[in-house]
């Protein structure tokens, strides 16, 4: 029987293979052939933009939705077919725009095809998806690419939305998408592409990373409140903190209290967000956890991006509003004005008819080591590796998810010697950090930078100890990589990690289903990379 629809982009792909009836996630067969469609388009429309060699720079509108495209296929950002199939439309017509204003640009039959009823888009979409690549290797690799570039595009939106933004970055974007249409590149010239998109993978995050600390400040050592107050609230999840901005300003004077949730915890690190009075801390734990914490936090729940997990409940679902890249059918989507201004009124209106949030935890959890403030301890973690007191650091960013096996990086914190250390960022923390772990002479035993993107905070502060340590490699610390993974923007991670010179890390709690047998072994073999074990090995395996 043929599938009704092929996805294996995440960590939860159905049977370790691929989801080919209903994603795990809940995305259906529609949104995923949409899905599939839209990425195919904005690969026609790179080809145009190379065979064409048309400047970046007069093709900013383009640049701009083709980096919103590709988010918008992010494991659980969007699950409205409506709205993949409006940005499918709008990608057509800007690739036939391209094409009249350019005229004469080759590019034989792809390119071609027309948007028309939803039935024949979906059609088409068969002939374009994961499998239209028959050669395994050359899938696996094609596809490693495109992962990377939504985990990228989703970094380069969050930074344009607070004015930043890299032309290099879209240039790489074009030169990439088209590169996978190209029956001629050879398995080494894929990885060779699979590499550079690590290397602009970096300069994604960079640009991220210069975005939020220039407009918010360097997050700094925060205790952050996870207990509740008793007045109406709203809940904000996701990753885009201009959103977080323009949702504390609006709400500010009106009695409605704001919480973080999930990915968004590290808005509390910002010295910005701190002279709000009634951002109050953060509400529950990672993404996955939302279907019984978004019932008793009793108020709105605002995503700026994923992760959605599908709402069953009508009551719930009512009080969802999505932004940005994230969508659901049933939930408003409250877009920018002209301005560039998002309306939150309506959502605060519904705050202040709901109860306040129910208490489920009371207490602190702290965060905020990004690396400008893991620089200004940098002496006294210095003399904690040469005393001795730190025997190693344990970079375990990531994410997290439902699948009972991540209970072993729970375990597996737990189990640490005491005189090591986490590194941490992303949701993977939510398994470990409202453990009582301890400190080392006050330096905390898990050291959370921020979100999955401040990632690239680990690796500064890595460089740095490889600097002061003078040591020619940056595999010579006492650094291991325990991460784990789940959807694309841990892809872009990892290539990032593995393009600034970091080897052997492990990755958990399963290797993607997209690597191929021959992919993984060139991983394993050039990067030593691996997969997890149990605990007890593990840990030994990484002390040695
Ligand atoms: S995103 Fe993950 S869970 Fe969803 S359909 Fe794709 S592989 Fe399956
Ligand atoms: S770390 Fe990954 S899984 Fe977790 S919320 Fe961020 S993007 Fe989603």
């Amino acid at each position: 029987m043929d599938n009704k629809m092929f996805c294996f982009q995440c960590q939860e792909a159905a049977k370790g293979i691929g989801c080919t009836i209903k994603g795990v996630c809940g995305k259906d067969d529609t949104v995923a052939g949409l899905q599939d469609l839209l990425i195919h388009t904005l690969k026609e429309i790179s080809l145009i933009v190379r065979k064409g060699q048309l400047a970046t720079a007069d093709l900013t509108e383009v640049s701009h939705q083709v980096v919103n495209s590709l988010f918008m296929t992010i494991t659980n950002a969007n699950f409205d077919a409506d709205a993949i199939d409006a940005q499918i439309r709008k990608m057509v017509q800007l690739r036939e725009d391209l094409k009249n204003t350019n005229p004469g640009i080759e590019t034989g039959e792809t390119a071609s095809w027309q948007s028309g009823d939803r039935a024949s888009m979906l059609e088409t979409a068969k002939l374009v998806g994961v499998l239209a690549t028959d050669h395994e290797d050359v899938r696996s690799l094609r596809e490693l690419v495109i992962y990377g570039l939504k985990g990228m595009a989703a970094y380069t939106e969050h930074a344009f939305n607070l004015g930043k933004e890299n032309p290099a970055i879209y240039e790489f974007m074009y030169e990439a998408l088209s590169s996978v249409l190209d029956d001629s590149l050879t398995a080494d010239q894929l990885v060779a592409l699979v590499l550079k998109t690590g290397e602009y993978g970096v300069q994604a995050m960079a640009l991220l990373d210069e975005a939020n600390t220039s407009a918010y400040g360097n997050p700094e050592i925060t205790e952050v409140n996870i207990g509740v107050r008793n007045r109406p609230a709203i809940l904000i999840s996701g990753h885009d903190l201009r959103d977080m901005e323009q949702l504390l300003e609006q709400t500010e004077g009106t009695g409605v209290d704001v919480y973080t949730h999930s990915e968004m915890l590290p808005a509390n690190y910002y010295p910005a967000f701190k002279k709000y009075e009634h951002f109050v801390g953060n509400y529950g734990n990672a993404w996955w956890k939302q279907v019984t914490e978004f019932k008793s936090f009793n108020g709105p729940i605002l995503f700026t991006t994923n992760c959605i997990v599908p709402p069953r409940e009508e009551a719930i679902r009512e009080r969802i509003f999505t932004t940005g890249s994230a969508g659901y059918p049933g939930c408003r989507h409250i877009v920018p004005d002209a301005d560039d201004r998002k309306d939150f009124s309506e959502v605060i209106e519904m705050a202040k008819q709901c109860p306040p949030p129910q208490e489920i935890e009371t207490g602190s959890i702290v965060g905020g080591f990004a690396h400008a403030q893991v620089f200004a301890l940098a002496d006294k973690v210095v003399d904690a590796v040469k005393t001795g007191a730190i025997r190693k650091f344990f970079v375990m960013a990531g994410c997290d998810g439902r699948m009972k096996s991540r209970e072993y990086y729970t375990e597996f914190a737990e189990k640490l010697p005491k005189d090591t250390v986490i590194l941490t960022a992303g949701c993977a923390k939510y398994r470990y950090n409202k453990l009582p772990l301890g400190d080392i002479g006050g330096i905390p035993r898990v050291l959370d930078a921020g979100q999955c993107n401040d990632s690239y905070s680990l690796a500064l502060i890595a460089l740095k100890l490889k600097e002061i340590f003078e040591l020619s490699d940056v595999n010579d610390l006492p650094v291991a990589f325990n991460i784990a993974w789940y959807e694309q923007k841990a892809v872009i991670v990892l290539l990032a990690l593995l393009f600034l010179g970091f080897k052997n890390i492990h990755l958990g709690p399963t290797l993607p289903a997209f690597l191929s047998p021959n992919v993984t072994n060139v991983l394993v073999n050039t990067f030593g990379i691996a997969g997890i074990g149990e605990v007890d090995d593990d840990i030994k395996l990484f002390l040695n």
